[in-house]
C-alpha cells in the first residue's frame, strides 16, 4: 500500500501544485480547476483528487508514528524502576515480588523482571516489603501559631512534611482542625505549600477544633455552610467531622450527618463525652450511616464515653454487627484514645481496625503513639497479618474517603509508594497506661516516593540517589 502512495504522490500533479509554486499562483489554479472540474464535470477526477489527499496524510501519520515510537525507544521508558520488592497491594491481591515502574507520576506497569536500562531511576527493593503510599485518615496538621487555638491553626498541630515521609506516608487527611469558616486559611497556609497530598475532614463547627467552648455551640454546627464548602472545595475536602462535644445530645451528630447526606460525603466521629453516656449501640444503629466512621475506636476514656469492651472483657457483640452494616473503625491513636485494655479483647473476638491512623498532633507524637509505622507495627504485634496491616494503612482509607486513585497500584494510580523493612529484635510497645507488649518486629520505612518522586531515602537504595 505504502509503494502505492508513492507512485501516486511522484506521478501525480498533487506534489507540483501543494510544492512547487507559490501560493497566488496555487490559489489561482486550484480556482481554474474546481471551475474546470464544475464546468466540465469531472467529479470522478475530483473525487480522486480527496482520495489522494487522503492516502498522503496516512503516510504522513505513520512517519509521525514511526518517528514517536524511535523517540521512545531511544532513551529511558519509566522515570522510577522499585525493583525485585515484595509488593502488597490489597486492590489488586497482590502479596510476592514484583516489580514497578513509575511514568509521569502515576503508577505505568507492575510486572515480573522490568528492565532496569529502561527507567532514569532505578529503587533497590530487594528484601523489603513494598506498598502503595500509606494513607493516615486521622492526622492534625492545621498548623499556625495562634495562641489558643489547639489543633485550628494552633501550635499543637504539625505542618505534615516533617512527619510524613520518613514514615511512608503520602497522603494525610486533616482531622476536623478546619472548619467552614477557615477552611480557605488552612488550604493557603498548609495544604498549597506541603509536599505531602493533604485532605480534609472538615469541621461541622465553623472555627473547627479550636477547643474549649468553640466546639460546644450549637450555632456554630451549621450542615448548609459545611455542605457548600465541602462542594466548592471538593479536590480537598473528603467528608466532615464532629468532635469532643460533651453534651447528652445527638443534635450535633444529626448535623454532622445532615452534612453529610448535603454533600454525599462520609462522617467522622470523635463521640466527646456526656454523663450519661449517649449509647454507642444508637450511634451505630440509628445516627450513623454505612461508609461513616467512628475514631478512637480502642479508647478507655475513664467513664467519659461509653466503651466498646465491658467490664468483663469481653467486647459488646453490637459492635461487630455495627462492623458488618458497615460503620468503619478507625484507629486514631492521639495522646489518649488507644488502649490496650481495649484493643487486645477486641482483635480476640474480631473487630480489627477498618483503619489505621495516628491522630498526630504534639500531644501524641513524642508519647506511645510516635507515627503511623509504630501504630501499625503494635497492630502487627498484636496479631494482625501484615497483608491486613498494610490494607488498613493504603486501599482501606482510600476507599473510606472515596479517592481510587490512592492507596493502590493499578496502572493509572497515584506513583505512590512506601517501601519499609520489617526490623527483628526486642521491641517494647507500650500504650499510656504504661502496658507494654513485647515484640519482635518492627516496621521501619526505607524509601517514600510520592508521584513518581523519591522524596525519602533512609540508605540511599535509589540510583542514582538524586535526579536531576
Ligand atoms: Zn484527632
Amino acid at each position: 500500500m505504502i509503494k502505492d502512495i508513492l507512485l501516486r504522490i511522484s506521478h501525480g500533479k498533487f506534489w507540483d501544485e501543494r510544492y512547487s509554486k507559490n501560493i497566488l499562483f496555487k490559489q489561482l489554479i486550484s480556482f481554474s480547476k474546481c471551475v474546470a472540474f464544475l464546468y466540465q464535470k469531472r467529479f470522478s477526477y475530483y473525487l480522486n483528487l480527496i482520495y489522494m489527499k487522503k492516502q498522503y496524510a496516512l503516510l504522513l501519520g505513520l512517519l509521525v508514528f514511526s518517528l514517536g515510537v524511535f523517540a521512545q525507544n531511544a532513551g529511558p521508558i519509566y522515570d522510577v524502576l522499585v525493583k525485585g520488592g515484595h509488593v502488597i497491594d490489597a486492590k489488586n491481591g497482590i502479596d510476592g515480588i514484583m516489580d514497578i515502574a513509575i511514568k509521569q507520576g502515576k503508577i505505568f506497569k507492575v510486572d515480573k523482571n522490568l528492565n532496569a536500562k529502561d527507567a532514569k531511576q532505578v529503587v533497590d527493593a530487594a528484601g523489603l516489603i513494598v506498598a502503595p503510599g500509606l494513607i493516615d485518615l486521622h492526622a492534625h496538621v492545621f498548623a499556625g501559631t495562634q495562641p489558643d487555638h489547639y489543633l485550628s491553626d494552633g501550635l499543637s498541630a504539625l505542618m505534615p512534611d516533617g512527619y510524613t515521609f520518613r514514615v511512608g506516608v503520602t497522603t494525610v487527611v486533616d482531622c476536623g482542625g478546619a472548619g467552614w469558616k477557615n477552611f480557605a486559611t488552612f488550604k493557603k497556609n498548609v495544604i498549597d505549600v506541603s509536599q505531602t497530598r493533604v485532605l480534609s475532614f472538615l469541621n461541622i463547627v465553623g472555627e473547627g477544633m479550636r477547643g474549649g467552648n468553640y466546639e460546644q455551640d450549637l450555632a456554630e454546627m451549621n450542615a448548609k455552610f459545611a455542605a457548600s464548602a465541602a462542594k466548592q472545595y471538593s479536590d480537598y475536602i473528603v467528608g466532615f467531622k464532629l468532635a469532643h462535644f460533651n453534651g447528652e445530645d445527638w443534635t450535633p451528630t444529626d448535623r454532622v450527618v445532615e452534612a453529610g447526606n448535603l454533600a454525599g460525603m462520609p462522617v467522622i466521629i470523635d463521640f466527646g463525652g456526656s454523663k450519661p453516656n449517649l449509647p454507642i449501640k444508637d450511634l451505630f444503629f440509628k445516627h450513623l450511616r454505612p461508609g461513616d466512621i467512628y475514631t478512637h475506636t480502642y479508647a478507655a476514656l475513664g467513664g467519659a464515653r461509653e466503651e466498646i469492651v465491658d467490664e468483663k472483657n469481653n467486647l459488646k457483640p453490637f459492635v461487630l454487627e455495627a462492623q458488618k452494616r458497615g460503620i468503619i473503625f478507625d484507629v486514631g491513636y492521639g495522646g489518649a484514645s488507644f488502649n490496650y485494655s481495649q484493643a487486645i479483647p477486641a482483635l480476640k473476638a474480631g473487630l480489627y481496625p477498618n483503619t489505621i491512623s495516628t491522630d498526630l498532633h504534639t500531644g501524641s507524637m513524642n508519647t506511645s503513639m510516635k507515627d503511623q509505622l509504630s501504630v501499625m507495627s503494635k497492630f502487627l504485634n498484636m496479631g494482625m497479618s501484615l497483608v491486613e496491616v498494610i490494607k488498613a494503612s493504603t486501599w482501606k482509607p482510600a476507599q473510606v474517603i472515596n479517592r481510587p486513585l490512592l492507596g493502590n497500584l493499578s496502572v493509572g494510580a497515584e506513583g505512590d509508594i512506601a517501601i519499609f523493612n520489617i526490623r527483628k529484635g526486642n521491641f517494647g510497645f507500650y500504650d499510656k497506661t504504661g502496658f507494654k507488649l513485647k515484640g519482635t518486629e518492627k516496621l521501619e520505612c526505607e524509601v517514600t516516593i510520592k508521584g513518581g518522586k523519591v522524596l525519602f531515602d533512609l540508605n540511599g537504595l535509589a540510583n542514582p540517589i538524586y535526579v536531576k
